[in-house]
C-alpha cells in the first residue's frame, strides 16, 4: 500500500536538541574539540568601546570564518546563509534555533577594521598552533618551506603598462587596496612582526593592477600572465602542521626573504629552531644558504643553485681543486688560480658587485697549455668566480649526499600537498580579499583551518575517513 505522509509543519512546539542531531564523527566536532577561542575577548578588548550598543559577539564572527575556510565557502554572503540553515554550522557556532546569524556586511567591517587593527587572525592561528604542539604533533626537528601562487581578485584588463602614469586620487577616490598600495610605497621600510612582508616592487618597471596594485603581475605557471599573490608556508615536516604563513607579491625575491621572517617568528615566538630546513631549488642561493649555515647554525636540506657545471666537454668548476690554507684552485695541469698575483699597497677584498671573488690563472701557463681549447679557447687565462659564500654551498652539497637527504626529499612533498588541498577542498585558487593584508588576512585563516583539520583527523577516533561536506 502506498503511504502518504502525516503530520505537518504547524507544530506550536517541539522537544529539539540540535546537539542530538550532530553526528558523532562530524569533522566539525573534532574541530570544536580543538578550537579554544576563551582568550579572544581579552585579546580584542582594548579595540571595543565600553559604551553603546553591544556588538556582534566576535567569537561568533570568527567560528563562522572557521567554517568558511574549512569547508570552502569563500563569499560572506553564502556564509551567512549556510549557517542559517545548516544544524551543524549553527551547532559550531553556538547559536540556537531561533538566534540569528550576522549580516555580511559585518564581516567586512569587522575583518578590514578591528579584526586587522589586533592581529586577530594571527592570535587564532598561533592559538591553535600552540594547541597542535601540545598535542605532540610538532617534533621541531625538520621544518620544510614553500610557496605557492594564488590568483589576486584582480582583472589583467585593468591595469597600467610599465612607464605609465596613474593618478591615484581621481574619482571616488582611491579603494582600500590602493591606499595601502600607496602607503606602502611611501613608506618603503622592511616589513616588521606580522606586516605582511616586502613593499611594493619599482612601480616604474612593472604592470600594476588598478585594483589591487600590491598585486604582482606573473606568468609563472605558464599561459597568459595574470595578477597574484603568494602564500609561503613553513610547515614541521613530522606531521605536516603549518608553523607559519606569509604573504608576499607572487615574486621569486620576497617568496625566498620571507622563510627567513618565518623562520625568526617561530623561533621568536615558540623558541623552535629546526635542525633542518627543506626547501627547492628557489631556496638555494648562495646568500639564503649562508643564512642558514652560518647565521642560524640549520642544515640547509636544499639543492644548491650553482650554473656553474658546463654541458659541453669543457672544464666546469668542480674539475679544479680548492685549497682553503693556500685561497686557491689548483687547474688540471696544476697551475694555481689566485685572487692576488701581486701585493698591492692597500689591502683591497677584491669582492664583487655579484657577492663573487675572482681567481685567475698565469697568462703565461695558459698560453703554454695543451688543454687550452677545453679550458679558456675564447679567453687568454681562465678566470673562476668564487662565491663569497661558497663554504655554506659546500655544505649543502655534501648533505646532497646523504640519505638523510633523500628522506627530506620525500618530506618537502608536504608542503606541496598543502597546497593542493588548499586550492582543491578549501577552494582557495582566487582570493576575494584586496591588497596584501587581504591576502595575509585570508591565508591566515585557510592555515588555521588546515591546521585544525588535521587536528581532527589525526586526534579524533573515526575522524580520519570521515567529514560531511555542506549540502
Ligand atoms: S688553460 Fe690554464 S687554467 Fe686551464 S688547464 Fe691549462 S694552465 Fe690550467
Amino acid at each position: 500500500m502506498m503511504g502518504r505522509q502525516t503530520g505537518g509543519q504547524d507544530q506550536l512546539f517541539y522537544a529539539f536538541n540540535l546537539e542530538d542531531h550532530i553526528p558523532s564523527n562530524h569533522l566539525l566536532r573534532g574541530i570544536n574539540r580543538f578550537l579554544d577561542l576563551s582568550d579572544l575577548r581579552r585579546h580584542l578588548s582594548e579595540f571595543y568601546s565600553h559604551t553603546g550598543r553591544p556588538s556582534i559577539d566576535p567569537e561568533l564572527m570568527v567560528r563562522m570564518l572557521v567554517i568558511g575556510y574549512c569547508f570552502g565557502i569563500r563569499s560572506e554572503r553564502r556564509l551567512c546563509e549556510e549557517v542559517h540553515l545548516n544544524l551543524a554550522y549553527r551547532w559550531f557556532c553556538q547559536l540556537g534555533l531561533e538566534d540569528k546569524v550576522p549580516d555580511h556586511s559585518t564581516f567586512s567591517k569587522n575583518r578590514h577594521g578591528r579584526f586587522r587593527q589586533s592581529k586577530t587572525f594571527r592570535h587564532v592561528f598561533e592559538t591553535v598552533l600552540r594547541r597542535c604542539m601540545s598535542e605532540g604533533l610538532v617534533g621541531g626537528e625538520g621544518f620544510a618551506v614553500d610557496a605557492s601562487i594564488i590568483k589576486a581578485d584582480a582583472n589583467r584588463a585593468r591595469s597600467i603598462t610599465p612607464g605609465e602614469v596613474r593618478d591615484w586620487s581621481h574619482g571616488d577616490g582611491p579603494s582600500r587596496a590602493v591606499r595601502e598600495y600607496l602607503a606602502a610605497l611611501e613608506e618603503q621600510k622592511p616589513a616588521e612582526d606580522d606586516t605582511p612582508q616586502a613593499g611594493p616592487p619599482n612601480a616604474a618597471s612593472r604592470t600594476i593592477s588598478l585594483t589591487d596594485p600590491q598585486s604582482q603581475y606573473t606568468a609563472a605557471p605558464g599561459g597568459p600572465a595574470f595578477f597574484a599573490y603568494s602564500t609561503n608556508y613553513l610547515i614541521d615536516t613530522q606531521h605536516g602542521v603549518i608553523l607559519d604563513v606569509q604573504a608576499t607579491p607572487a615574486h621569486r625575491t620576497a617568496e625566498v626573504e620571507s622563510t627567513k621572517v618565518m623562520v625568526e617568528r617561530v623561533e621568536q615566538r615558540f623558541d623552535l629552531t629546526p635542525a633542518r630546513l627543506i626547501g627547492d631549488m628557489a631556496y638555494g642561493a648562495a646568500p639564503m644558504l649562508a643564512w642558514m649555515v652560518e647565521d642560524k647554525g640549520i642544515e640547509p636540506h636544499v639543492p644548491v643553485w650553482d650554473k656553474t657545471q658546463r654541458k659541453d666537454d669543457s672544464f666546469s668548476i668542480s674539475d679544479f681543486q680548492w685549497n682553503e690554507q693556500a685561497d686557491e684552485y689548483r687547474c688540471p695541469q696544476g697551475h694555481a688560480l689566485r685572487n692576488e698575483r701581486r701585493a698591492f699597497k692597500k689591502a683591497r677584498s677584491h669582492v664583487t658587485k655579484a657577492d663573487t671573488i675572482i681567481y685567475r690563472a698565469s697568462q703565461s701557463d695558459c698560453a703554454a697549455c695543451p688543454m687550452k681549447s677545453r679550458c679558456c679557447p675564447s679567453t687568454p687565462m681562465r678566470k673562476i668566480a668564487r662565491s663569497i659564500h661558497e663554504a655554506a654551498r659546500d655544505v649543502a652539497r655534501e648533505i646532497a649526499k646523504t640519505d638523510a637527504y633523500k628522506q627530506s626529499r620525500k618530506d618537502r612533498k608536504k608542503v606541496e600537498m598543502l597546497f593542493a588541498h588548499l586550492k582543491r577542498i578549501l577552494k582557495l585558487d582566487r582570493l576575494r580579499l584586496r591588497g596584501l593584508s587581504g591576502a595575509q588576512d585570508e591565508f591566515l585563516l585557510a592555515a588555521t583551518a588546515q591546521n585544525l583539520r588535521r587536528m581532527a583527523k589525526r586526534l579524533v577516533p573515526g575522524n580520519a575517513t570521515a567529514g560531511l561536506m555542506p549540502a
